[in-house]
């Protein structure tokens, strides 16, 4: 049985929304599937989802990491300093309209980052989509926050129409520049966060060990972003925090570097951190051009 207003909150944003095959428009029926005029459905799942990918999607991002994720996010304080700076720029673009908005959370994974930064920013006007490929991730995004819309979705080809979103968030995410584009309204404004040289170093130092191959370069990625947008701000956020030793294994579980690591490297890690956990990262605030 789907949710009655889960659905509504679907009905309202299905103009935002298309259909992966054919690209045409779609429409809510029956208060339970999404579908276009050549009869493509999707259906809304009985978590509050859709799931708009056309393709199985193999991906090792599991139930276990997203887990991990939710558990950092949520409640330890390791991302708050990035959460607060996000949530302010767009109190600042968002806080005097009375029109209802649209945030896309592109990569959204199990959607705390998302569900955080809507929080804090405390526009009431704005509603929140979450995409990802991953379906583990959405499921769990769309059993633990009812107030978004999650979405099963390729961002290689997004399901959503154009100029349709006020805002697009991109965290630590790949990006498909050209598709941002022609998502977001002209007046739109997107914000990406990409790691610096010092994001989670306690951690790769311990797997990696300590040299110069594992810092992470940003030039790159920011001129990519400068060819698609006009950068208007970048905000560099750095902060040590003090972990909870019980929130390490998560800190592990959660992060990808940890694939290739093997187990004695994470015990290690645990067992000689002193608890200390670097954020380091730069946030780019982009228009349209
Ligand atoms: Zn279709």
């Amino acid at each position: 049985m789907v949710n009655q207003k889960i659905a509504a909150k679907f009905k309202t944003i299905s103009t935002s929304l298309k259909c992966p095959l054919c690209q045409e428009s779609l429409d809510l029926v029956q208060y339970k599937s999404l579908l276009c005029p050549n009869r493509h459905t999707y259906d809304i799942s009985k978590h509050g989802y859709v799931n708009m990918l056309n393709h199985s999607a193999k991906n090792r991002y599991s139930k276990t990491l997203y887990k991990a994720r939710e558990k950092i996010i949520m409640e330890s304080e390791l991302f708050d300093p990035l959460h607060d700076k996000i949530s302010a720029v767009i109190h600042d673009y968002f806080a005097h309209s009375s029109t209802p908005s649209l945030m896309l959370d592109a990569g959204c994974g199990e959607g705390s980052h998302l569900k955080k930064i809507l929080e804090k920013s405390g526009i009431g006007t704005m509603t929140g989509v979450g995409v990802d490929i991953s379906k583990a991730g959405i499921e769990q995004a769309a059993k633990n926050y009812k107030n978004e819309l999650w979405l099963v979705g390729d961002l290689a080809k997004p399901p959503l129409a154009d100029q349709s979103f006020n805002m697009i968030l991109n965290l630590f995410s790949p990006s498909n520049y050209r598709e941002f584009k022609r998502i977001l309204t002209s007046k739109g404004i997107i914000i990406k966060a990409v790691p610096r040289s010092g994001h989670l170093k306690e951690m790769r130092n311990s797997f990696y060990g300590s040299n110069e191959n594992n810092l992470y370069k940003n030039d790159e990625v920011v001129s990519l972003f400068r060819k698609h947008f006009t950068l208007t701000d970048t905000i560099h956020v750095t902060d040590v925090r003090k972990m909870d030793e019980s929130k390490l294994p998560y800190l592990v579980r959660m992060s990808p570097l940890s694939w290739d690591s093997n187990q004695a490297a994470i015990h290690s890690f645990i067992g000689r951190n002193s608890g200390h956990v670097t954020l380091d990262a730069d946030i780019l605030i982009g228009i349209n051009k």
